[in-house]
């Protein structure tokens, strides 16, 4: 039997892959879950070390995607071209402090837009244009960013003829390298539109996406979808880079590794959790917040709640709803889509959701949590820096320092914590965590140099006409390019 996806709300029949991928959404504005998780054995994983990053993927793949949809070859070619502009053979290499036992910083940013959301989105991005290739569909992705979503999308859909992509940033919430990667990009079909006045930073921004949804005319004509997060193909392919940090540390498979993930949407740890679901050994999953804490308040105090934003160095996460868990949550509770449903409207209504002692019991197992100060971000840098020299980003210093604070809980396990950007994507934070004016080498990348160089192309517009002006551009856009 074909694997199948359905929302995790309930709503809507279940759909194959294909459309699962090319809706982003499920109908009822769910997110699209398995209907089952495969399961990995100790014995799989064995046979598993020592494939390459690339190589891993395929199989994991596999386990989700049936023949029939996408072939064996098809598959290793659509990875194969994905990860090709990476810059290093490894693809995500594993760096192991001196400072710390038995600690190892994966770096995730090693992809063409310098963040660990080029790991998700090179691959979906050009399964996307592989199903629209195939269709002779044209696509219309929007997506919002706080900084490094917008980057990725853009840049593997840059001169792809089946797709536009129209990616949203809140503007001056992120930092001007983040938005030159998205307004140098000289290729018609990609439409960077900066955000004036955004409350709540990127949240609002994806208010005003799933309003543009819920506009039936609009999103049938433009034949609208997403690739942020809440499209499975993401959390999919990042369940990958946990098993393959796993299979690098572990020197016996089969032994627990605990692992530190710098979060926001929820949607990388999601991926995570999903692993170890399906059998990959992970003692402790440590959600690792900054002084905004959404998931520090649904890990240590079940509540699920929203509160103002704060603006932070590790800015990529100042996220106040992290959606993803209201997939993650639907495992935890034998897949009772009704009462995530319940809880979602609820927290529609009201802004929060306190949960049940039960259901705080079964998701809380296996993770920890911690929230960073701007201080202590800004102070681990310095320390890692001039200790041995290693560089960290602020996301990185933020997932190191959330296990530093843990580590007693975690045990002496290996530990692998996430980073998940380029240090280049924030020389501002850099400059002041190492009380300098002078940007360190490791601190430069020649891509954000080059971009220095092009001309910026970019919409503007303010938040409280953000969903007209959209339509309004996103149409005579699509009208003219259909006119060609
Ligand atoms: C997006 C992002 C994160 C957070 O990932 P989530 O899946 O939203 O939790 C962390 N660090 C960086 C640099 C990011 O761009």
């Amino acid at each position: 039997m074909m694997l199948q996806f359905v929302s995790n709300k309930g709503g809507g029949k279940s759909v194959d892959f294909e459309t699962a991928i090319l809706d982003g959404f499920a109908v009822d504005g769910g997110l699209y879950v398995p209907e089952t998780l495969p399961e990995i054995s100790i014995d799989q994983l064995k046979k598993w070390k020592g494939l390459s990053y690339v190589e891993l993927a395929f199989e994991i793949l596999s386990l989700f995607i049936d023949r029939t949809i996408i072939s064996s070859e098809d598959l290793k070619k659509i990875l194969h071209t994905a990860y090709t502009p990476f810059e290093k053979e490894e693809i995500l290499p594993l760096h192991k402090l001196k400072s710390r036992k038995e600690t190892y910083i994966m770096e995730l940013f090693h992809g063409p837009t310098l963040s660990f959301k080029d790991v998700g989105l090179a691959f979906l991005v050009n399964l996307v244009n592989f199903f629209l290739e195939r269709k002779k569909e044209h696509l219309t992705l929007v997506v919002a960013t706080t900084g490094d979503t917008g980057p990725a999308t853009a840049y593997f859909s840059a001169g792809k003829s089946n797709l536009d992509a129209w990616v949203l940033y809140p503007k001056g919430l992120i930092t001007e390298e983040q938005e030159r990667q998205m307004t140098t990009l000289q290729d018609a079909n990609i439409h960077p539109v900066g955000v004036s006045n955004c409350p709540d930073g990127s949240d609002d921004l994806d208010l005003v996406i799933s309003e543009l949804y819920e506009n039936k005319r609009f999103k049938e004509k433009l034949n609208l979808s997403s690739v942020n997060s809440i499209n499975w193909g993401r959390v999919m392919m990042q369940t990958v880079h946990y098993f393959y940090g796993y299979l690098q540390v572990a020197d016996t498979v089969g032994e627990k590794v605990n692992m530190s993930v710098p979060s926001g949407g929820f949607g990388n740890l999601c991926a995570g959790g999903l692993a170890r679901k399906m059998g990959l050994p992970i003692k402790y999953l440590v959600a690792a917040n900054n002084d905004n804490g959404c998931l520090h308040r649904i890990f240590s105090e079940g509540r699920f709640t929203k509160e103002d934003i704060i603006e932070t160095p590790s800015s990529a996460i100042d996220i106040l709803i992290p959606f993803n868990f209201w997939r993650y949550l639907y495992f935890c509770i034998n897949k009772d889509s009704k009462r995530i449903k319940k809880w979602i409207d609820l927290f529609k209504a009201k802004g929060s959701v306190t949960f049940d002692k039960e259901t705080f019991e079964a998701y809380k197992k296996g993770f920890l949590s911690n929230t960073t100060s701007d201080k202590d971000t800004l102070g681990l840098i310095h320390e890692i820096y001039t200790t041995e020299k290693y560089l960290l980003d602020p996301h990185g210093a933020v997932s190191l320092k959330a296990a530093d604070v843990l580590r007693e809980k975690l045990g002496s396990e290996k530990l692998i914590c996430l980073a998940t950007a380029h240090p280049s994507k924030f020389p501002e934070v850099i400059k002041k965590a190492l009380h300098t004016n002078v940007i360190p080498k490791e601190a430069k990348h020649y891509r954000i140099e080059e971009a220095k160089h092009l001309c910026e192309k970019v919409y503007l517009c303010d938040h409280s006409y953000l969903e007209e002006a959209l339509i309004h551009a996103m149409e005579t856009n699509w009208d003219l390019t259909k006119e060609k």
